[in-house]
């Protein structure tokens, strides 16, 4: 269509965010957006933002600069900050970026349009000297907000947003505000109607699913009543991340090992396996405890993949504590473990609390040091696979090229395998033939 306005949307951090993006583009396509791939062909940025770690906090600003630079062949490109990092920063996105024409908060997506009108007007190409801003803390509602799904056979969707744990190192609880469940009602209408529309793979997000349901005020609802139902859905999969040690129930794990449409990995961070540092961290468990719950998982479920996230050079984490955090890893020898290098962010406890006294370099190092042994664990149990078959649904063409593609197995380990591009989408057994800690290869096997 000759005119159309073009919007170009690019997101930082995690899967929640990534979603969030698609209700952006929804919203952005009700407005007349056609949304296209590179800032270049754009009428319209919008950079969705992560503040989880600084060094994502910086790549915004650098990518803002560039933005501007664009203005020479388009005066009238248009950028809006949204995302944690508006949430928390306001007005002081302007200060940092003279680029930016418009922030709006995590909550803020239906007010978008009225956003871009608003630095439209200003001084006829949308540059302006006052601040163009929606950061309500009354949320969106998420029924109201209409997806522009990436995928046509795996969809995301949100059961809780914020989180009331306050973990001592964390900028969510201030930047998306305290736990959120969605009615279950809501999240069974929207899974059904994704089963109506043949999706293979749901995925349901919160920053810690198994406190869903705890701000509502009747216990029948929790996450493993939820999962339960969505048992009875006729989705083949199932997915759900981030849970958490403390919080993940035995029912949780009952209901994974039992229905076969809920697949079996479960992202849990453990973040140190030093006592001390859990504590400081306030995480609510232990090592042991910790190392008792993934033997517990792994007995009842078989087949399953406990993956982790870990933070290395937390303030005040000495040698010994470190090599807590390693017997950790060797013991409980994880599917798969983020590592990340302490960042402090302020308006967190942990920023006020502590000095940032873990150098840099030795945060590296330890960080090195934990991937090593991962990568090792990750080799050997990739290893034992040889000669098995896995589930895999196709996703995409491998970046290796040679007719080879990359789909993901039920406890969601990558698979590699020879496919051809009508198999996106669909089911698939990969019979493996190698494997390493970057992934399974195998071929399908022809029914
Ligand atoms: S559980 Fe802790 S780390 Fe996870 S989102 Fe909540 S406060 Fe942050």
């Amino acid at each position: 269509m000759a005119n159309q306005k073009r919007a170009y949307i690019h997101t930082w951090g995690c899967q929640m965010n990534e979603h969030k993006s698609e209700g952006i583009g929804g919203v952005l396509a009700q407005d007349g957006y056609e949304l296209v791939s590179s800032p270049e062909e754009a009428d319209l940025v919008i950079f969705n933002t992560c503040m989880v770690r600084e060094k994502a906090e910086d790549k915004v600003y650098s990518e803002a600069g560039k933005i501007r630079l664009l203005r020479d062949k388009n005066p009238d490109l248009l950028l809006g900050i949204g995302g944690c990092m508006a949430q928390a920063l306001g007005q002081k996105i302007f200060e940092r970026s003279p680029a930016v024409d418009f922030v709006f908060g995590s909550s803020n997506v239906t007010d978008v349009p009225h956003l871009i009108r608003e630095a439209q007007s200003r001084n006829g190409n949308g540059r302006h000297d006052e601040p163009v801003m929606a950061l309500q803390k009354i949320p969106d509602r998420i029924e109201e907000l209409p997806f522009v799904r990436e995928s046509r056979f795996h969809a995301k969707v949100t059961i809780t947003e914020g989180c009331s744990n306050f973990c001592s190192f964390c900028i969510v609880p201030y930047t998306t505000g305290l736990l959120r469940s969605r009615l279950p009602g809501d999240i069974m209408h929207e899974v059904s109607s994704l089963a109506t529309q043949k999706y293979k793979e749901v995925q349901l997000l919160g920053q810690n699913v198994d406190s869903y349901g705890n701000d509502l005020d009747d216990p029948d609802i929790n996450f493993a009543n939820l999962l339960l139902a969505l048992s009875q859905v006729d989705i083949p999969r199932v997915r759900f991340m981030s849970s958490h040690p403390k919080d993940i129930t035995s029912k949780v794990i009952d209901v994974i090992s039992e229905k076969n449409n809920i697949c079996e990995h479960i992202h849990m961070a453990v973040q140190s396996g030093s006592d001390r540092i859990l504590q400081e961290m306030r995480r609510g468990y232990t090592q042991i405890q910790f190392l008792e719950l993934v033997d517990e998982i792994k007995s009842r479920v078989p087949g399953v993949s406990v993956t982790t996230d870990i933070i290395v050079g937390f303030p005040t984490e000495t040698e010994h504590d470190f090599l807590d955090t390693v017997n950790l890893v060797e013991k409980a020898r994880l599917g798969g473990a983020y590592i990340f290098r302490y960042s402090p962010r302020p308006g967190t406890i942990s920023y006020y609390k502590y000095e940032d006294d873990v150098p840099q370099d030795e945060k590296m190092r330890r960080s090195n040091y934990l991937l090593d042994i991962q990568k090792k664990i990750i080799d050997e149990e990739h290893l034992k696979r040889v000669g098995k078959t896995e589930e895999v649904l196709v996703e995409r063409p491998a970046r290796i090229g040679g007719g080879r593609f990359i789909g993901k197995s039920r406890d969601n380990r990558t698979v590699i395998f020879p496919a051809t591009s009508e198999m996106i989408g669909s089911f698939v057994h990969v019979l493996i033939n190698e494997g390493s800690a970057s992934g399974l290869m195998g071929t399908v096997m022809l029914s």
